[in-house]
């Protein structure tokens, strides 16, 4: 069969966070852009529902924000966590200098069908769905487009430029031999949902017990809850069995008690491997990686979704120019990592001190639980409460929409 050929200027592999937001941004500016996704719809499981005080600003910034706030989500406007017995907010997002100070919880299938809406305003946006990225195509050493997989068959597109926003096990940047440091995380999340009732307590959070810890999130009609384990433990927890991991979430949110036997089967709960990860080079001729193609986040902090809206910002703001004169530089793609580089370390080293300090701490701990020192003086000095909530909620060099 012969393959279908496409010409753009710009071809997205993935449609995420990064890739929808970058594919609207740049039909925005006039370039003429393809997005490439491989599933059939956004309809997947849990995959990081928040929707931060950054990623609103941008959506204001748009003209946007008022109608995204119409589909149905719910606000945090503070994090809270227990540690044995401590009670403390954690974060606090009610000072953030933003039109909302606050955390959005929101299907991410409905944040992506609102974004593929409006994005499909512009004559210049399309997005293919069903259409998987395999190859690249080379030509004298630079990337020329990409070879995959649609519904129609084959398919080869040539671009100015191919960008990879196809998540954290990204072919582009296989396919590109792009240089990787691996960072690691001493924790995975098992994720699952369980009923919320109208007497349950309203806000989002973190409980922290000797050699455990459980995050439940407020999505209005249930709790969407993340039990995290010691990495690579699933299987000894697998193997004593679904009665005893009911028991241990009834132990840690005992009001849970009534309807933990929802969980009838291990199918019902889903493991995120965490990967914590960052390319030394986001780019080649012809080639550029953003989001968690660039780097995989760890989920401290739920900030991965909010970091990929921000490099695809930075992009836009940086590229959209250089495509519509024709071919970026390798100097036009370097300006993107230069500007998105040093969020990103910092935020993952804002993730591996807490991951370090605090989850690896309580994850080993056997006997009494004492609060880490940076716990303690989050109970100590409540305005100390301003700093997680600034990164998480703003986060390091917050872009805006030209
Ligand atoms: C279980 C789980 C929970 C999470 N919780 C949170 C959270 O609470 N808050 C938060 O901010 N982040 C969370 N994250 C992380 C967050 O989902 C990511 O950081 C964010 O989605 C990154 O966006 P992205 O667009 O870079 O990549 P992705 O969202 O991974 O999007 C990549 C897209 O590319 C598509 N794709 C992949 N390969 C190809 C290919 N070859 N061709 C075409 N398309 C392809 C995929 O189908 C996908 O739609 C979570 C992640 C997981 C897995």
């Amino acid at each position: 069969m012969t393959a279908a050929k496409i010409s753009v200027q710009c071809c997205i592999a993935g449609g995420g966070p990064a890739g929808m937001m970058l594919g609207l941004l740049l039909a925005r500016a006039g370039v003429d852009v393809l997005v490439l996704e491989k599933h059939a719809d956004f309809l997947r499981d849990f995959r990081g529902d928040t929707i931060h005080p950054s990623t609103l600003e941008v959506m204001h910034e748009l003209g946007l924000l008022d109608d995204l706030l119409k589909l149905p989500h719910q606000k945090t406007r503070e994090l809270n966590g227990y540690f044995g017995g401590l009670a403390l907010t954690i974060a606090d997002f009610s000072h953030l200098p933003v039109r909302c100070p606050y955390i959005a919880f929101m299907p991410q299938w409905d944040f992506l069908n609102f974004l593929d809406t409006h994005a499909s305003r512009y004559p210049t946006f399309r997005l293919k769905m069903q259409s998987e990225v395999t190859e690249l195509s080379e030509e004298n050493g630079r990337v020329v487009g990409i070879k995959g997989t649609s519904p129609e068959g084959p398919l080869e597109v040539r671009a100015s430029l191919v960008i990879g926003a196809d998540g954290r096990h990204s072919i582009v940047r296989a396919r590109a031999g792009l240089p990787v440091v691996e960072i690691g995380a001493p924790m995975d999340v098992l994720w699952f949902g369980l009923s919320r009732c109208p007497a349950d307590p309203e806000t989002t959070t973190g409980r922290f017990d000797v050699g455990r810890i459980f995050i439940m999130l407020n999505r209005g009609a249930y709790w969407q809850c993340g039990f995290v384990i010691p990495k690579g433990s699933v299987e000894n927890l697998r193997a004593k069995g679904l009665p005893a991991f009911r028991d241990s979430v009834t132990q840690l949110a005992p009001f849970l008690a009534d309807r933990v036997g929802e969980l009838q089967e291990w199918n019902a709960i889903k493991l995120l491997t965490v990967k914590v990860d960052r390319l030394t080079q986001w780019y080649r001729a012809g080639l550029l990686c953003i989001g968690d193609a660039a780097h995989a986040m760890s989920p401290v902090g739920g900030v991965g979704i909010n970091l990929a809206i921000q490099d695809a910002v930075a992009a836009a703001n940086l590229l959209a120019e250089p495509l519509r004169k024709g071919q970026p530089t390798t100097e036009d793609l370097g300006r993107v990592q230069q500007r998105r580089m040093l969020p990103t370390r910092l935020t993952q080293r804002m993730q591996l001190f807490i991951q370090n300090r605090v989850i690896r701490r309580v994850l080993s701990s056997t006997d009494t639980l004492t609060p880490p020192f940076p716990v303690k003086l989050l109970a100590r000095f409540p305005f100390l409460r301003r700093i997680p909530a600034r990164l998480i909620g703003i986060g390091v060099r917050p872009e805006h929409v030209r």
